[in-house]
């Protein structure tokens, strides 16, 4: 299967998981055949990025660690493509012309390159979920002034941009998305207070990168979700349900007015959502599994407990605050979970840090510009730090 034309597509992110499989999509479809990479990007694992750049011919490989321009450049070195690292670099990656950007980078850091590629016309992939967490209206208002279509990758997101008819979005009472309850579904808080980083990254459907996967285990993954949600849809806080569904078949729901509830099915993987936001507004056909529904029998369902996973509450804390909270949550979460990562605090910890977080810095301000929201992300991680530091002391 072919797209009609050649496209061009940059990837954000490209070693990392959603990376990994765009490219894999993108042979799919036609490989070189129908695609041109401007610019793809990196990290750490610079053999995986130069295997990259080579065989999709990119015009630009960046790694975002400055410490390995040397090594990526000389691996690149006869290629005619051009290597470049560090921030400065990754912004220019999201500059270069081209028709879409796939934002696949984790974190806030993703932020500033997919800004630039939004202010060109870029249409947007967004996998990158805490671009519209911490950046919010400034976000969708440079997709706007880029005039660029922002295309949601991030499953759930992806599901109900399916479902959702533009001509009615004025009759949608609610968007529900689905959760899969993460491999703590059944825990008590005792059990999760105990738990280590190997144990919560075992995620029971998808397989993704390190981080979003223990964002799922804490639920905070479906915290940041429901702010995504609130921005890309316009929902109120209130119109944004969540639902454990173990078996992560029906990817989430549009609840309209007359009572009739619209879903998007499909096998939890990753593929089907990036081929849906490449093809779009054609649809493709791509290598995902059917489902059976005479093998799956049942599709299950359950209400959230708030006790046990504080992220949600959280979620709706900041969306009824507004301002900066976003920023401070994802900020504060971020410094959080890198710090349980590194086994300096423990699992509940992370939820009890944003908390402390947010409160202390409500103080009611609104982005004017995006140097507002790094100055909020730097207060979260700073107030965070703090936290960490003690909750590390009381461990020892
Ligand atoms: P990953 O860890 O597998 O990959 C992250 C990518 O970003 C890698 O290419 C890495 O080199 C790069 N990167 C990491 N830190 C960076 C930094 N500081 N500066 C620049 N580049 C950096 O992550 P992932 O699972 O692919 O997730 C990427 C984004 O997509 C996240 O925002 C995640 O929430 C979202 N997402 C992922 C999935 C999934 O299936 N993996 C599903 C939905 C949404
Ligand atoms: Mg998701």
């Amino acid at each position: 299967p072919t797209l009609p034309q050649r496209r061009r597509i940059s990837i954000l992110g490209a070693t990392g998981s959603i990376g990994c499989n765009t490219l894999d999509v993108m042979s799919h479809l036609g490989g070189r055949d129908s695609f041109e990479v401007p610019a793809i990007t990196g990290r750490s694992n610079i053999g995986l990025l130069v295997e990259q750049a080579r065989s999709t011919g990119a015009g630009f490989a960046v790694t975002a660690d400055p410490d390995r321009y040397q090594e990526l450049k000389s691996a690149l070195a006869g290629t005619g493509i051009e290597a470049g690292a560090g921030p400065a670099a990754l912004i220019e990656a999201g500059e270069r012309d081209t028709d879409l950007l796939m934002a696949g980078i984790v974190g806030i850091a993703g932020l500033a390159p997919t800004l630039a590629a939004a202010a060109r016309g870029a249409d947007i992939a967004l996998a990158n979920k805490e671009c519209l967490v911490s950046a919010g209206d400034l976000f969708t208002a440079a997709i706007a002034s880029g005039g660029g279509k922002l295309l949601p990758v991030d499953s759930e997101h992806n599901a109900i941009f399916q479902v959702l008819e533009e001509s009615q979005r004025h009759a949608v009472d609610r968007i529900i998305l689905t959760a899969s309850g993460g491999p703590f579904r059944n825990h008590s808080r005792q059990q999760m207070a105990a738990v280590t980083p190997e144990v919560a990254a075992a995620h029971p459907n998808w397989a993704m990168g390190l981080k979003i996967s223990i964002d799922s285990a804490s639920m905070f993954n479906k915290a940041l979700e429901m702010i995504e949600a609130r921005h890309l849809f316009a929902m109120q806080p209130d119109q944004i349900e969540v639902i454990i569904h173990p078996q992560s078949v029906i990817h989430s729901m549009v609840g309209y007015c007359d009572g009739s509830v619209l879903a998007q099915l499909g096998v939890p993987d990753m593929r089907h959502a990036i081929g849906y936001a490449i093809s779009h507004p054609r649809r493709t056909g791509l290598p995902v599994e059917r489902l059976d529904f005479a093998a799956l029998a049942r599709l299950d369902f359950a209400a959230p407990d708030e006790e046990r996973f504080p992220a949600l509450a959280l979620a709706r804390t900041a969306m009824r605050r507004g301002g900066l909270q976003g920023a401070v949550l994802n900020g504060a979460k971020e410094a959080a979970l890198e710090a349980f990562i590194a086994g300096q605090i423990g699992f509940l910890d992370m939820a009890d840090i944003v908390a402390a977080a947010m409160d202390r810095l409500d103080d009611g301000r609104k982005a004017q510009s995006i140097e507002d929201v790094y100055a909020a992300d730097r207060d979260a991680r700073d107030v965070a730090q703090s936290l960490i530091a003690r909750a590390s002391r009381i461990a020892l």
